[in-house]
């Protein structure tokens, strides 16, 4: 049997798994809708696994990312909008079912491993994956490992404040968290829909908002410029302390057609320095990067 990685995205709706081959290469995928309880998901995962690596015509190791993650603490899942997940020993449980060891690890680290492994940032000694969609996250990898940090929170940069704010930004919109003013409440799709409405009365979709921003409407291209700012202000105290060379942008307010250009020039106004030689770019990998970045949680020669 060939020697592959097998990497698993198990989100909200869908649960996506690959096999990668030595050098990257996609061998197989398999995707289904996620079923919404414990048992149902540890099934489905195995079936998954075994199609998968059929299809492929090898086996190898298991990486997980989830919305969440497994506390170090009490060895449960935690943290994660899959409800049913939280509370069960997701890695432990499948390790038993499959008769192999089993790494599971939060999403958005996977992004940023993915990315820094043979995406957008391959070849950076830090990299900072940024997730700006329906929330935003992020990982940090360090010579090709994740960073997860004391409380497996390393990058979670969402739910800091927006720094420098306006007097209009202050306090902020009230987050799920419990505080104001988050990151996160200004640079989430529904964020931007919700600022986008505040200034022009419109209550529209971010996809409609884009579709305005490249037609030109006044009331979207000022909204994008606000985004911009927020988000070269919230990233800058992330260069602040973490000094990345590289971030990269994913998730589907990443997709704004030159986000991460802009975000570059608006950086160089707040970090701590006379010449930004951090990077920011735009992931390479796309919706992929959370299942490749699963399969990479197993480096290669593992
Ligand atoms: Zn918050």
């Amino acid at each position: 049997m060939t020697r592959v990685r097998i990497g698993i995205d198990l989100g909200g709706t869908k649960i996506e798994a690959i096999a990668l081959g030595p050098s990257g290469d996609e061998l197989s995928r398999v995707r289904i809708r996620t079923p919404r309880r414990y048992e149902g998901t540890l099934d489905a995962l195995v079936e998954m696994i075994a199609t998968t690596e059929r299809e492929a015509g090898g086996t190898g190791p298991v990486g997980i990312g989830i919305p969440g993650t497994v506390s170090p603490v009490t060895g449960l899942v935690k943290n994660a909008n899959s409800t049913w997940l939280i509370g069960h020993p997701l890695d432990r449980d499948l390790e038993e079912r499959l008769g192999r060891p089993v790494r599971v690890m939060n999403d958005a680290n996977c992004f940023a491993l993915s990315e820094a492994s043979d995406g957008a940032g391959a070849g950076a000694s830090v990299v900072f994956g940024v997730i700006l969609g329906t929330g935003v996250g992020g990982g940090i990898v360090v010579d090709g490992k994740p960073l997860q940090g004391a409380q497996l929170i390393a990058g979670e940069w969402g739910h800091n404040p927006l720094p420098w704010p306006e007097d209009d930004e202050r306090p902020g919109p009230p987050c799920y968290c419990g505080k104001h003013g988050c990151i996160e409440t200004f640079l989430s799709g529904p964020g931007m829909a919700r600022d986008h409405e505040a200034a022009t009365g419109r209550a529209w979709s971010t996809h409609r908002i884009a579709d305005a921003l490249s037609a030109g409407d006044p009331g979207a291209v000022a909204a994008y410029r606000r985004y911009v700012g927020r988000l070269a202000r919230g990233l800058a105290t992330v260069v602040n302390v973490l000094d990345p060379d590289v971030i990269v942008l994913g998730g589907g307010m990443s997709n704004l057609p030159g986000l991460h250009e802009d975000a570059q020039e608006a950086l160089a106004s707040w970090v701590f320095t006379d010449q930004v030689r951090t990077r920011v770019v735009r992931n390479l990998h796309g919706d992929s990067s959370g299942v490749r970045g699963a399969a990479w949680l197993w480096p290669v020669g593992t």
